[in-house]
Order: C-alpha cells, then structure tokens, then sequence
C-alpha cells in the first residue's frame, strides 16, 4: 500500500472504537478513502458515512487507541503496488511484506502502524525496451520488460488510466521502480510501479468463454472434474481430508504461469505452514523454486479481522496485473470461510440487519463480486490472459448446507468435494467423486479431442456410468452380500474397484504418479475399458465370473500410476489383457 502523507487531507477525531471498527467526526472523507487512525496511525477503511459520522474499518489492532485521537484522510481509496516484486515474496492482507515487518517489528504479527511499500522501492532492475522513440502506445502497451524471477519475464506496460501518446524517450538500463523508463509526448512519465483500487477490476476489452482447461496433472480433476483457464472452482475441506496436499498439487502442477495465493485466516499454525512450506516448493517444470511464480498473501486469524477482509481483493488485483501481462494465473483463496466471517464481524460491529446465520445480507454479493473478476479476458493491449479462482470453503463439521458454501456453490461452476470418509479409508485425493461436478466438461471438450484423443468424451462418460452403477451396486451389497449379485454386476463391481485405485486414487507423494499428464490420464481410463470389454466377452462367452477377474494380467492396471513410460507398459497391458481373456474361451 502506498499512501504517503503528502496526500493528507482534512483530520478528524476519534468518536468511538469497538474492536475493528472506529467511529470518526469531523472527518472530510469519501466511501472507501484509506485513512490512518489514532496517534499510532493505524491504516484503516472508510465504510459508512453518516452525516458527521465516518465509519472505518481498521487493518490494525485498536486496543490502547481511544476517542480525541486524531483521524487523518489520505483522500485515496485502498490501493496496491503493482511491478516487479511482487512474485517471491509473502504480504500481509494489506500487501505489507511480511520479511519487511519483520525486520521492522522483529515479528510478523506484530505489526501496528508499521506501513512498508508494497513492492521494493531501492531494488533496481535491467528494463530491456520494446518500443522506440516515434511509437506510439496506447494504455496496455508493452514498452518493456524485466527479469523478474528466474521463470518470469515481467511486462512493463502503460497504465490503464494512462492518456498513452508518442514515446519521446526511452532507455535501456538499470532502473528503480520509480524511475521513469519511457517518456510520452504529452509528458507523461510511465515508471514500472503502478497503484490500482483493490476494490475495483482493472479494465479488458471482453471476458470470452474459456476454452482451454488449467491442467493439473490429477487424473480425478482433468478426466473428470475439469476447471478452464478462466474458470471458478471451489472446493471444501474439512480438517484432514487432504485440503492442504491438493492445494498443494495445484499450486506446483497446473499449468498457470502465475500462482496468487491467498491464505486468509486460517488457524494461525496452518498459515505458518504455509508459509514455510511453499517456500520450499519446486517447479516441476523448470526446477526453479515454485515461489519465483508466485506471490503469497497470508493472513493469519490472529491477524486483525479487516485485514482479513481485505486480502482477496490484494490478491486478485495482483493476479489480474499478470493477467494484463497475457499470462494465466491461478488464484487460490484459502480459506473463504473465513474471510465471510470476517465480513460477518465487521457488519455486526455496524449493527446491520444480519442475514442467514449473522451473515451480512450482501455475503453472495460479495462472493459473486469476488469469482466475477476470474475469467478468460482479451486484454486492453490485445493480449489474452486468464484468472482462475479456486476458493477453498471449510464448512463448519463439513456441513455443506452452511450459507459460505450454499452460495459459492451458486456461483462457481466446479466442485471439488472433499471427503473426510475417502481420507479416512486412505483414499487419495479424496475428491467425493459422487458430489462433485464440473460445468466447464463439455466446453473443455474439444481441446481434449484435439490434444488428447478424438473419443475423450466417451470413455469418460463410461467411466461415470460404471462409477453410477457401483454406488448403486453397494446398497444393494450392504443388504444382500456380493455373492448374491448376479456375474455381469459382480464384474461391474471389479471394474469400478480398479476405476477407483487405478483412476481415481493418486499417490501426492510418489515421485511419478504425483502428475499425471492428460495423455496418460486418458489411457488408464482406456487400458481399465479393454479389461471391461473383453471381460464382458469372456462372461458373454461362459466363463465363470471367478476366472474372468482373476486373470494375471488385471492387477497390473495398478501399476500404471508408477510408471514413467507408461506408453509401452499400456501397450503390453492392453494386449496382456486381451490375450489372456480371451485364452478362456
Ligand atoms: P488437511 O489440510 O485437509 O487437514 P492434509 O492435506 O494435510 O489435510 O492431508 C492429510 C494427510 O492425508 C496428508 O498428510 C497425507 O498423508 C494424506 N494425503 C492427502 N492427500 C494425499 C494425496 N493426494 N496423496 C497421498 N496422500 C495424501
């Protein structure tokens, strides 16, 4: 954040203080100008404004401020730094680098009236130019770029709000982010450092429908239960159903260029995690520490409340700044639970008339406002890029019925539930294959015909039917026994079975079938179908239901996950398989 107190404007005094939120009289403000409350300056919101009263929300611990200290205006709404810097690096809700308070307050939590500029401001950079004198650029533009990590080319470009014009200057060299890099005619001066309203999108010519999906190499999402580049996923996790392990595999394997994640409010000890874990995360695809594509905004619950209600505003806009770059980002909020409880306190602190569980009435606004700024975009400059937005949901005692879930699940179009039953049976991801949906399945289509194979559609709606089948088969177990089934279901039932190991079941820790590209997704499905088909033609031909399952072959489908070249052990599976099923008869 970058008020300065340059800006100030007309001060009043403190009226009143209830936990986050502070009263003000006197004040000269505006909905949403940052204001600095008390003699410490604790950074703070304006949200209500009621004749002389102004109500604030405050960033910050108010304990120990009181009524006649001092409220300054910066006449500015909540902003947040945009350049390079911002990738590698892990902010608070308000984007104050955490490393920075740290070494300020010798302590990331505590951390009142310390303000700190979202990105580095005495950090120089080699500014590598794309246009020439004589061009002429439009707000969007690319006039250069930067090295920004080992894996990210940062795009220098021209503000959004810019009037654009001729470029009269432009160099070459090392240059702080507040150094002008390019000069227009109209002599205006584009330096790398732009500030945006968290609060507001920045702007694109069109969100056009995604057509691409966001690969994740996890055979149960990209087979199944695919979310586009662009698309908006939630998923629930309740306390040990593998929630962190699955964020995690999202953050390293899907194929974003950017990961924005947002840990708003946990348990204080979970963000901790988090925050020492990602650090040590690698790119699987380039070797490089996974955080040189990412940026970190961790929010812990020991955090102030408004704070936490800030935060995903933090980190979409940055994730829409790399968006305008034309890159695609992938934004994980985690946990959005939270941050409507949040919301929940601040609007019990106002009085406000309280919705569906204390819940402000404006919760599926806000969360409707949130997942609106994910899509597929074209860009002001001509580019495209995408944001997608997967928020975790932690319903409490995994009730789904809950208001957070209830309408997030009205807004996002995949689902990724959670199952603490599946994490207990040791079933890996525990993704509830029964509740979850995709909307995005049928759009995504096409580029898995033409990427992976033509009948991608098919075999997956088998697989969905064989999976249907045997939630039905086991009612039917649990009464009456295996046994009492006729052949062709108990075969069903060993279909479904390796579906669920050999498909579904994924090892997070092993070092091959941690990803599982598309190609190879496909053809585990398609080795399980040759054992389906020609085991119904063994069972068709009258073979006893004991000798068609129990075939040397059929365990070996297992086996497929671990494999590297998995492409010659298809191969010979497919035609094991089929040789020995048909030796029977
Ligand atoms: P949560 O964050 O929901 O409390 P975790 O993500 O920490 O749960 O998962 C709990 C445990 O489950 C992990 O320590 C790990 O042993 C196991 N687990 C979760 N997901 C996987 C997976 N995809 N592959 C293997 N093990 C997993």
């Amino acid at each position: 954040m970058s008020q300065t107190a340059q800006t100030v404007r007309e001060d009043g005094i403190i009226a009143s203080v209830s936990g986050p939120v502070v009263t003000a009289r006197d004040l000269d403000a505006r909905m949403n100008d940052v204001v600095y409350v008390g003699d410490e300056g604790l950074m703070g919101e304006v949200i209500e404004i009621e004749g002389d009263i102004t109500t604030i929300q405050v960033y910050e611990e108010t304990s120990g401020i009181g009524p006649g200290e001092p409220v300054e205006n910066t006449g500015e709404p909540l902003t947040v730094d945009l350049g390079p810097g911002l990738l590698d690096t892990i902010y608070d809700g308000v984007q104050r680098p955490l490393d920075v308070l740290e070494d300020k307050m010798g302590s990331p939590y505590l951390d009142r009236g310390v303000d700190a500029p979202g990105i580095e401001l005495d950090e120089t950079w080699e500014f590598e130019p794309e246009v020439a004198e004589g061009d002429v650029v439009e707000p969007g533009d690319v006039v250069g770029v930067v090295e920004e990590t080992v894996t990210i080319d940062h795009k220098v470009m021209v503000p959004p709000d810019s009037e654009g014009g001729e470029v009269v200057a432009v160099e070459s060299g090392e240059f702080t982010v507040e150094e002008t890099v390019v000069e227009l005619d109209s002599g205006e001066e584009i330096r790398m450092r732009q500030e945006w309203p968290v609060r507001e999108a920045r702007p694109t010519v069109e969100k056009k429908t995604p057509r691409t999906p966001l690969v994740s190499g996890q055979r149960i999402l990209d087979g199944l239960f695919p979310i586009a580049k662009g698309g908006t996923a939630a998923i629930p996790g309740p306390f040990g159903s593998g929630k962190t392990v699955t964020q995690h595999q999202l953050a390293k394997y899907a194929d974003a260029d950017i990961i924005v994640y947002v840990g708003c409010g946990e348990r204080g000890n979970e963000m901790t995690e988090v925050i020492d874990d990602f650090p040590e995360l690698e790119d699987p695809s380039t070797g490089n520490p996974l955080m040189a594509r990412t940026s970190l905004i961790a929010n812990t619950s020991n955090m102030p409340v408004a704070a936490r209600e800030s935060c995903v505003y933090t980190g979409i806009t940055i994730a829409e700044f790399y968006r305008d770059m034309g890159y695609d980002v992938a934004l994980m909020a985690d946990s959005t639970s939270r941050w409507a409880e949040a919301m929940r306190e601040i609007s019990s602190r106002l009085e406000e008339m309280p919705g569906e569980e204390g819940y402000p009435a404006y919760l599926a606004a806000r969360l409707s406002q949130f997942y609106e700024r994910a899509g597929y975009f074209q860009n002001i400059n001509g580019t495209e890029g995408s944001v997608s937005a997967i928020g975790a949901v932690s319903p409490p005692g995994g009730d789904f019925s809950e208001p957070v879930t209830q309408n997030t699940l009205r807004i996002v179009k995949t689902f990724w539930a959670l199952d603490a039953d599946l994490a207990e049976r040791r079933h890996f991801p525990s993704i509830n294959w029964n509740e979850s949906y995709s909307l995005y399945r049928e759009q995504l289509d096409p580029w898995f015909q033409e990427e992976v194979s033509e009948d991608w559609p098919e075999v997956r709606q088998w697989a969905v039917d064989v999976l249907d089948e045997e939630t039905e088969l086991q009612e039917i177990v649990q009464l009456v026994g295996k046994d009492a089934l006729p052949e062709d279901q108990q075969l069903t039932l060993e279909v479904a079975r390796y579906l669920r190991e050999a498909y579904l079941q994924q090892n997070a820790f092993h070092p091959v079938d941690t990803y599982c590209p598309p190609e190879k997704t496909y053809l585990t499905l398609t080795t399980i179908k040759t054992f389906n088909d020609e085991a119904f033609d063994a069972l068709d031909a009258g073979v006893p239901i004991e000798e068609v399952i129990d075939v040397d072959a059929a365990p070996q489908i297992n086996r497929i996950g671990v494999q590297e070249d998995y492409e010659e052990f298809i191969e010979d599976l497919k035609s094991d398989l089929t040789e020995e099923l048909r030796s029977l008869y």
